[in-house]
């Protein structure tokens, strides 16, 4: 039988659809316009792009969206000054440094990126909402892997009981996949470089989650028959083609359920920042009546 094809946009699309409502109840009962800032230093192109792709999805959904751009040769200082001050902008509810950072302040990402405050923090990277993921209190959860769930959730694929492994153990996509699949029941292993034996654990997968960023990797033979398999990766092999981390052609024979590349997992990445700053809107409005 054919494997079910997982396609992005079918998922991205409802989850905009339930944020539009969530959107009106903040306006018409709160009061408030979620607001996202995204900081881009520097002419990287990739980046620009994506940054544009972000406006674009708060526009079409009514949120209010600013795009900070900042010259290549920007200091370190200067840059957590602009975070400081959306730290403390009452319009703004998500915070957002484009990466990769120029090379002269790589080496301060992680200062550059926990000064964001963490009520704010809509990738979900600053270690106190890594930690609240970790003891199953979710609140801001990093977008990828976020969306991949939310996908298994929405196509009705049952996650508690089943076998779920993981390749790849990075901090944005790999760990908090991990804390999501536990947290909802799974039973679940995680896979990387020095993995003994790769196929013999992928095998077992009943929900295969591919994220290494190595063209084609996942083969047919290393997947179990009906199982889900969610392909993360996106690998630039020409000019104009993306292929994910798993073989679509060879894969599709065998699994059950198989996201494409492009088309699968990238696309709800944007629709769970807009989610984001949503939830990080919602949650700061109970704060401000209280304070104000
Ligand atoms: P990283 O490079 O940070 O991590 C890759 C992981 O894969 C590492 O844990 C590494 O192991 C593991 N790995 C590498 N080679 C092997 C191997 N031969 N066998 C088993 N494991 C291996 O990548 P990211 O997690 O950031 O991204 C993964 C992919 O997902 C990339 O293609 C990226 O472009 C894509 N991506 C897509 C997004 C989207 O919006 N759809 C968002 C983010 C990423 P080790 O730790 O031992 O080195």
């Amino acid at each position: 039988m054919a494997a079910r094809i997982l396609e992005g946009k079918v998922f991205a699309a409802q989850i905009k659809d339930s944020l539009k409502s969530e959107i009106t109840v903040l306006r018409e009962v709160n009061g408030i316009n979620p607001g996202l800032a995204v900081i881009i230093v520097g002419e990287d192109p990739a980046s620009k792009v994506y940054v544009s792709n972000k406006h674009k999805a708060c526009e079409e959904l009514g949120i209010y969206s600013e795009v900070i751009r900042l010259p290549e040769n920007v200091s370190k200082q200067e840059l957590l000054e602009r975070i400081e001050q959306l730290n403390n902008d009452k319009i703004i509810h998500g915070i957002l440094v484009q990466l990769p950072l120029p090379s002269h302040i790589k080496a301060d990402e992680k200062e550059i990126m926990n000064r964001i405050n963490p009520d704010k923090d809509v990738d979900g990277f600053h270690p106190i909402n890594v930690g609240k993921l970790g003891i199953g209190e979710e609140f801001l959860v990093p977008c990828t892997p976020h969306g991949c769930i939310k996908m298994l959730e929405l196509a009705q694929i049952p996650i508690s009981g089943k076998r779920a492994v993981i390749i790849g153990r990075s901090n944005i996509v790999g760990k908090p996949m991990f804390n999501l699949l536990l947290a909802r029941n799974a039973t679940v292993t995680v896979c990387h470089s020095r993995t003994e034996n790769l196929a013999e654990i992928t095998r077992q997968a009943d929900i295969l989650v591919a994220a290494i960023g190595k063209p084609r990797f996942v083969t047919k033979d290393m997947v179990k028959h009906g199982a889900v398999v969610i392909d993360v990766g996106i690998n630039r092999i020409a000019e104009k083609k993306l292929v994910g981390d798993v073989d679509f052609e060879q894969v599709k024979e065998v699994a059950g359920a198989i996201t494409p590349v492009p088309g699968g997992v990238g696309l709800l990445t944007i629709a769970m920042l807009l989610h984001n700053t949503v939830k990080a809107a919602q949650a700061m409005c109970g704060k401000n009546s209280e304070r104000i």
